[in-house]
């Protein structure tokens, strides 16, 4: 068997992938547009350090992160804070986006990925119905396997035909446009939460944090329609009415980027070809975390390409990635899409409602790139009888989680309904099936 394998864009799901098949003796080969120097974004990120465990990674030097403090939630009106209470084990790290690029950079380097920079790739090489490799601007390039780590607006992924039954864009309300950028601190003064996060703030459709660190204010603003620099600013000055911590000096970052926020891609593989990371919508719908499950879904997919060394990379044999994934993390995630949901049907007035009478907790809001399974969050809790008669009081909200409930209960059923293996005529009704319950 051939072992030429291509990864798309420098994901961290695709170059951990390409580590270790790197590892096993396949000829892996990234292509990326951006140069080594400047992978990533000039930006903190938190996700869950049990990732690199999962696939044979020691922890970085500890001079290279922190633990990250709990988040301190409000609705609109900023009246109730909910503070997470994330248990020991399930604590997430902080970490530069460019220190963890280098990181698993240099391990892949060592086991002996090649990585090409400076590529922009335009789709995929399609003959008859497999992928059988890249178009980029410098010409075409071909494998025995496209690994696409192309990031939420993949454009192999957007370039493949209808009937591979991979979803090519995003939807309405299924992408968060984001502005960030860390700003001078304008006070020393101690802040009541460290790390607030703002759901409906304004009452416009979106969140927005301000995390006020040692050296600086971390202001992340998210909406779901894309907003300019104005806009962008704007909102910035309103945060710092309400944050005393946040200044005026833009210190990194001011930039744009998307994450995806909704449920992960009802098929993740064809022939000669499969999606991982942001590219395959990994990310937990509510809050956006996708590095660690991208890192861990490298597991997944590696696995299902080293079993399988007597086959071609036909869909079939890589369809027992897409089943070890849901299994593992996507059946978890899948569901919090509908809640996602959720946030855009709510007023600013019936969120304030839902966080001044518990029904919301810091149980629920405990979300980690960890805990993302509904079983974890929705155990019985004593005050369970107060939320549900707080519920029943309001109609409209009533109506609302009655209905996330039956959509959720909808969407765990279809699961369960995923086909164990690959029959190109099931798997693409139960595609059909899927997408169309979100
Ligand atoms: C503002 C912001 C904050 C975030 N914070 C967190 C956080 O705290 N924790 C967390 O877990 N996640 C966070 N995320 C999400 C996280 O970035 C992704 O979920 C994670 O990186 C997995 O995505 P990926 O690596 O697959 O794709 P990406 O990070 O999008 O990487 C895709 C790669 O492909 C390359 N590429 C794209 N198009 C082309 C092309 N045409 N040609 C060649 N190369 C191409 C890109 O340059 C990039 O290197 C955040 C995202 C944003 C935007």
């Amino acid at each position: 068997m051939s072992r030429r394998i291509i990864i798309a864009g420098g994901g961290h799901g695709g170059i951990v992938t390409g580590m270790l098949l790197a590892q096993h003796g396949f000829q892996v080969e990234v292509y990326e547009r951006n140069g080594k120097d400047n992978m990533g974004y000039d930006w903190t990120d938190i996700f869950d350090p049990k990732a690199f465990k999962a696939v044979g990674l020691p922890m970085p030097p500890e001079e290279l992160y922190e633990y990250k403090v709990n988040m301190t939630f409000y609705s609109t009106n900023e009246q109730k804070p909910i503070i997470q209470d994330v248990p020991e084990n399930e604590r997430e790290i902080k970490m530069e986006r460019r220190d963890i690029y280098n990181y698993l950079i240099s391990h892949a380097e060592k086991a002996g990925v090649k990585f090409n920079y400076g590529y922009n790739i335009e789709g995929a090489v399609i003959q008859g119905k497999t992928v059988v490799g890249i178009k980029t601007d410098k010409g075409e390039f071909y494998a025995d396997l496209v690994i696409d780590a192309c990031g939420c607006n993949s454009p192999v992924r957007a370039s493949l035909p209808e009937d591979f039954c991979i979803q090519a864009h995003t939807k309405e309300y299924e992408k968060f446009y984001i502005y960030r950028a860390f700003f001078n601190k304008a006070t020393e003064e101690p802040v009541k939460d460290q790390y607030k996060v703002c759901m409906l703030p304004e009452g416009k459709t979106g969140i927005g944090w301000v995390a006020t660190e040692e050296k600086y204010s971390d202001l992340l603003i998210g909406r779901f329609e894309e907003i300019d620099m104005a806009e962008a600013q704007r909102t910035a000055e309103f945060y710092r009415s309400r944050n005393k911590s946040l200044g005026t000096e833009i210190l990194r970052g001011n930039t744009f980027a998307t994450i995806p926020v909704r449920q992960p891609l009802g098929k993740m593989v064809a022939n000669g070809y499969a999606a991982i990371g942001d590219s395959a919508f990994m990310t937990v719908p509510i809050i956006g975390s996708g590095i660690a499950n991208s890192i861990k879904a490298a597991a997944f997919l590696a696995t299902t390409i080293i079993k399988n060394k007597a086959v071609d990379y036909t869909a079939e044999a890589l369809w027992e990635y897409q089943v070890v994934f849901y299994k593992e993390i996507g059946a978890g995630l899948a569901p919090l899409a509908l809640v996602k949901l959720l946030l855009t049907k709510l007023t600013p007035e019936e969120l304030d409602y839902i966080f001044e009478h518990d029904i919301l907790t810091w149980r629920e809001m405990t979300i980690t790139a960890d805990s993302t399974k509904l079983s974890k969050m929705l155990s019985f809790s004593p005050d369970m009888p107060a939320r549900g008669v707080a519920i029943v009081k309001n109609k409209p909200i009533l109506k609302k989680l009655l209905a996330l409930v039956k959509g959720m209960a909808k969407v765990i059923v279809a699961l369960q309904g995923m086909p164990k293996s690959y029959d190109e005529q099931k798997v693409n009704k139960w595609v059909a099936k899927y997408n169309s319950l979100f």
